[in-house]
């Protein structure tokens, strides 16, 4: 019989439920105790849905407090010695590493934190020294999680990061030189131990992840497979046996790593990102070993086209027997919301054209028997069939108007109308700004305060008029501490803002809206992407109104502030139905409309924010990714490209990995980049001088991740740093990112020493 296999379950809860837990914890309002207790609700409860579901094989050690890389650091003993030497409990040790901690006299940055693959989720790096060593920690987690769920009657497969993965995705930290991959003979007896400790708990089956193998690997990499599953796989009976799973790609170029898997189980891969891997693997396969078919999308909202998947399921049944195949998530759920059943407000005829994780869980089961069984599942296949037609013939979906437009956009609206030399001159007239000009990135901190009434509106609590007023009075005092702050470039703090894509997707025709499905980003943050259902346009202004009233009260240029086309696409949940590059054109227009209206109402800085350009990059190189870049590209300069020169045109990135992506962000001809910086090595930036980069750039001076101060002195280091590789008059001064997590005493004591640090050097010059 076909069973059905989940890969990981979100972590949150149903009403975020992590997410408040967390927060609670370390503002101090609940014990470690309670967190710890509300951890094991948390795995308890998601547990029994997926058994309620029918799901066959249930993961355990997919929970975290924070993220599951970072639990692997502690689980390995890798924590960096400025945190072990702190002497903090276990917990507090793990979410310093998570997002520093400054408190009862320890002062400690976090660890660098970067996106997980493709997607918005955000992991821990790994951050391994020249004399790295690896042990397993005092009682395991996984082993502790999978005694939990056994305890309540769940028998679970655990899930680990595999041995090549977690090394492959570490970097030596600040002052080594290791390479992450050259420790892996110390990393894997530690698998060893950890594995028969499983199997003695009474584990029989592990899945351990070795995502990397969708990348282009480097030959170390690639060749460290093959010890590292030896050592594993010599553990025969004693070891659970072994799932190697991937996900968000194809594996066929790394085909050659895979007899290093031999001696184990299974291999799962994900068919919904790359169907066409699936004869090849096939081939690869030992007699004996599994194929988990990972059919059931990990990363979209989707409802699964049983048909589809049913016939893609039943090659592989065909070539290697009902009981070597699984049927699969296509990757962790971790990305997809909790459940459908929170949505009380989506339009009824859409409604049953998605699937969150709790659906899923159904969803998997209900494939595993169909393939097996059609007829025990006959009406939810006639269910299913019949949403699919609801789709494919829904008008909500077709806006012909939208397609005229775009039928119509031509080579030159993306271009600016002079190189960036000749406007920067007309900029430097027109905004008067010093050298080392500084701004932030857009967002002043979400309070309570804000959140309270954002909600009394939207139940209807208080007026319209009533929720502008608050709004108008939050901006005022936003733009109150930029002038005590004496920041150059000010923003209107953007208190109305729920979400830097849900906003737009509210305001915008073609989305649909959640009300709970929030998705992890990283720690405690959590997003609630629109979803995009039809073609895209924009009925009216959307955020006219409130940068034109905070231009109107403020004595310095305001900057006008927009989430671009790219990052709306990549943040929402997109359509399958029409290719990405579709729907991102869409939105470029409609954003361009929006530029030219700020800019006809008095806004002559605008940054388009793209923080999610590299993420959307496909992670192979080749055809693949040059098509993205060519529509990406292009889609943000569609969107920028109609305001006169002498308007500054700024983009943000929150990321620092931008040498093998440098070309694309220098297509973009923006005129200042603000990119996140604080926590990488400053040498990154030397690309800049190495391209001759003719623009301006601000690299982030300070982690807005943690709700630690940096002193003045840090600051100045940091820009004496910058100043190695940029030319002064092309520096900006500003954050790392947003400071929406942030809390007013923390902006206002970081930007107070960062504008010091930025004026100091102004006399230097
Ligand atoms: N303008 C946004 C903000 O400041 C940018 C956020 C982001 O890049 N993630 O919140
Ligand atoms: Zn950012």
């Amino acid at each position: 019989m076909v069973k059905s296999s989940v890969l990981g379950f979100p972590r949150i809860g149903a009403l975020r439920d992590l997410k408040k837990a967390n927060e609670a914890y370390w503002g101090d309002k609940i014990s470690r105790a309670d967190l710890l207790a509300e951890g094991k609700r948390l795995r308890l409860a998601h547990w029994k849905i997926q058994k309620d579901a029918g799901v066959d094989i249930i993961p355990s050690n997919d929970f975290a407090f924070y993220d599951h890389v970072l639990d692997h650091i502690q689980l390995f003993n890798a924590v960096p010695e400025r945190y072990t030497s702190q002497k903090l409990d276990t917990l507090d040790e793990y979410f310093a590493m998570g997002r520093g901690h400054q408190k009862g006299g320890v002062d400690v940055p976090a660890l660098e934190m970067v996106k997980w693959f493709d997607s918005n989720y955000h992991y821990v790096k790994p951050t391994l020294k020249d004399n790295q060593t690896f042990s397993l920690a005092k009682d395991p987690k996984p082993v502790r999680e999978f005694l939990e769920a056994k305890q309540a009657g769940f028998h679970t497969r655990p899930v680990l990061l595999g041995p090549v993965s977690f090394l492959a995705l570490g970097k030596a930290d600040r002052g080594s030189s290791v390479d992450p991959i050259t420790l892996l003979d110390k990393l894997v007896p530690v698998y060893v131990e950890l594995l028969k400790a499983l199997k003695a708990a009474g584990a029989d089956s592990v899945q351990i992840d070795e995502p990397i193998l969708v990348f282009d690997l480097k030959p170390e990499i690639k060749n460290a497979f093959k010890p590292a599953y030896e050592a594993i796989g010599a553990l025969g009976s004693a070891a659970p046996s072994i799932v190697i799973a991937t996900y968000f790609g194809d594996i066929a170029h790394n085909l050659d790593v895979l007899p290093a898997f031999s001696n184990l189980h299974g291999l799962h891969i994900d068919l919904v990102r790359s169907p066409e891997q699936l004869q090849a693997v096939i081939k690869q396969l030992g007699p004996k070993q599994i194929l988990s078919a990972g059919v059931i999308d990990g990363r979209n909202i989707w409802k699964n086209n049983f048909q589809k998947s049913i016939e893609l399921v039943q090659t592989a049944v065909e070539a290697l027997g009902e009981d070597r195949v699984i049927v699969a998530t296509s990757s962790s759920l971790l990305h997809v919301p909790h459940t459908l059943a929170s949505e009380k407000k989506l339009p009824a005829e859409v409604f049953n054209w998605f699937s969150f994780a709790v659906e899923k869980c159904h969803d998997v089961s209900v494939l595993a028997r169909a393939v097996t069984n059609p007829d025990s599942v006959r009406a939810e296949l006639d269910a299913n069939a019949a949403t699919m037609k609801s789709r494919a013939e829904s008008t909500r979906t077709n806006d012909p108007k939208v397609k005229e437009r775009q039928a119509k956009v031509t080579p030159e609206m993306h271009n600016r109308q002079t190189p960036f030399e000749q406007r920067y001159a007309q900029q430097k007239k027109h905004l008067n700004l010093p050298l080392f000009p500084t701004t932030t990135i857009g967002s002043f901190p979400q309070t309570q305060q804000i959140r309270i009434q954002r909600n009394k509106f939207t139940k209807g609590e208080i007026t319209t008029q009533q929720y502008d007023d608050f709004i108008k009075k939050e901006i005022e005092y936003a733009i109150q501490i930029q002038d005590e702050l004496d920041l150059d470039v000010y923003v209107h703090g953007e208190p109305e803002r729920n979400d830097m894509v849900q906003y737009f997707g509210e305001r915008l025709e073609g989305y649909v809206f959640t009300t709970h499905a929030w998705v992890q980003s990283y720690g405690s943050r959590c997003v609630r992407p629109p979803i995009i259902v039809g073609d895209i346009s924009r009925p009216a202004p959307m955020t006219v109104k409130e940068s034109k009233y905070a231009a109107s009260i403020s004595k310095k240029p305001m900057k006008g502030m927009l989430t671009g086309p790219v990052t709306c696409l990549r943040w929402s949940f997109p359509r399958d139905d029409v290719h990405q590059s579709v729907q991102c054109q869409q939105l470029a227009l409609a954003l361009r409309d929006e530029v030219v209206d700020l800019e006809k109402n008095g806004i002559y800085v605008i940054q388009v924010d793209e923080p999610a350009l590299r993420e959307g990059l496909p992670l192979r190189k080749g055809s693949e990714r040059d098509a993205y870049l060519r529509w990406a590209v292009d889609s943000f300069k569609l969107s920028t490209a109609g305001v006169e020169d002498s308007t500054q045109i700024h983009s943000h990135f929150c990321y620092s990995e931008f040498q093998d992506f440098f070309h694309a962000i220098a297509a973009l001809d923006a005129d200042v980049l603000s990119i996140e910086n604080s926590k990488s090595d400053a040498k990154l930036l030397k690309v800049f001088i190495d391209e001759a980069y003719p623009r301006h750039i601000g690299p982030g001076v300070y982690d807005i991740h943690s709700p630690r101060v940096p002193v003045e002195d840090e600051f100045k280091q940091r820009i004496q740093e910058m100043l190695q590789y940029l030319r002064p008059e092309q520096l900006w001064i500003n954050p790392d990112c947003g400071l929406k997590t942030r809390k007013w005493d923390e902006v206002k004591g970081a930007l107070t020493h960062m504008v010091n640090a930025a004026k100091y050097f102004r006399e230097q010059y």
